[in-house]
């Protein structure tokens, strides 16, 4: 399977005041050195807890927000090497989907306008053919036609996620980053939501990054999985072996406190995690789980892990796993 997408060592540090008198310059280290690759018609489940740089990666990687130092490699181009216009067209290839679909919609648009409107920023198609797209959309996302005339508040949470899907996928694209797409949402519009996604996967080839602290959702929608721990990724793995085996302590304590739905098989013994996540302005030398990590060693505090694959493309980064090969990121464009 050919990438579509190559994340190589992206970060992102924010520069906050460090006081009047002081020279020294501050950061809070949002995300740090990420790297993975996503190919056609796969999805990558961004998990971890809430802080821990998920939504900075996603914002990154659109360019929405600029990076401290990395690349984005899309289509076979360095996204943040681009020219404005050829960045532009490229990004028509990328599109997001928030949480709060109330918060993204315009209250004064019609569900017309706001669905045709990427389609007039990057001056596709006339009137009578951009009514046309908006109908085939909201079709497709499971609303009527007839529903264009109306506003985001006559709608449902789930409808209104539904009207924000069919704005981002108005202008074909290949990648669709979902941030925490369903979290909003009640249980049952949950899964009906979810099962859209995997059909419009299906129906026009997309790949998705799925970005949710919500394990269960995750492992329903995911090809692989990326763990994020204070702005880094601890873990990365095809689903299957990630929930069934996982190996980085940080991630064997989140799966633990996820309820078995199977009356046969054992639950997980609970590993609560000690302590609160660390501060990303001053983020824990040497492996930055140390301060919480169950098997923490003296190497720890001191030495930032290397990511290994220790199996089948299941990479760890953590000193408990010496013997794994050093994994180097993805050469961009490789
Ligand atoms: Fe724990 Fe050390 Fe592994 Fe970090 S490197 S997760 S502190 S064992």
């Amino acid at each position: 399977m050919s990438n579509l997408i190559e994340v190589y060592k992206l970060s992102k540090h924010f520069p906050v005041s460090a006081g009047l008198f002081s020279r020294k310059k501050k950061y809070v280290y949002a995300m740090d050195e990420i790297s993975f690759t996503l190919g056609e018609k796969e999805t990558l489940g961004l998990v971890g807890e809430s802080g821990c740089g998920k939504s900075t990666a996603s914002r990154t990687i659109l360019n929405l927000i600029t990076p401290t130092s990395g690349q984005v490699w899309f289509q076979g181009q360095n996204l943040f090497a681009l020219k404005p216009y050829e960045k532009r067209k490229l990004r028509q290839g990328i599109q997001i989907i928030f949480q709060d679909p109330f918060g993204s919609l315009n209250p004064r648009l019609t569900v017309k306008r706001i669905v045709e409107e990427p389609l007039l920023t990057h001056k596709i198609g006339d009137r009578a053919s951009r009514r046309q797209e908006v109908e085939k959309m909201l079709t497709k996302v499971g609303l009527l036609p007839e529903h264009m005339k109306r506003f985001p508040h006559e709608f449902s949470g789930g409808q209104r996620q539904r009207i924000m899907l069919a704005r981002a996928l108005i202008l074909k694209p290949k990648l669709i980053i979902a941030d925490e797409p369903v979290s909003a949402l009640d249980v049952s519009v949950q899964a009906q939501m979810l099962n859209l996604l995997k059909r419009l996967q299906e129906e026009m080839d997309l790949s998705y990054i799925f970005i949710s602290h919500d394990l269960g959702v995750i492992r329903h929608v995911s090809h692989k999985v990326a763990v994020m721990y204070l702005g880094e990724i601890v873990e990365i793995a095809p689903v299957d072996p990630l929930y069934n085996e996982p190996l980085h302590p940080y991630t064997i304590s989140l799966l633990s406190s996820v309820p078995v739905p199977d009356p046969k098989k054992k639950n997980r013994t609970r590993k609560i995690l000690q302590g609160d996540v660390p501060s990303p302005r001053n983020p824990p030398a040497g492996c930055r789980f140390h301060t919480r990590c169950p098997d923490c060693m003296d190497i720890c505090t001191r030495e930032k892990p290397d990511t290994r694959q220790v199996k089948k493309n299941h990479m760890v980064a953590c000193h408990l796993y010496q013997d794994g090969e050093l994994w180097v990121p993805p050469l961009p464009n490789q």
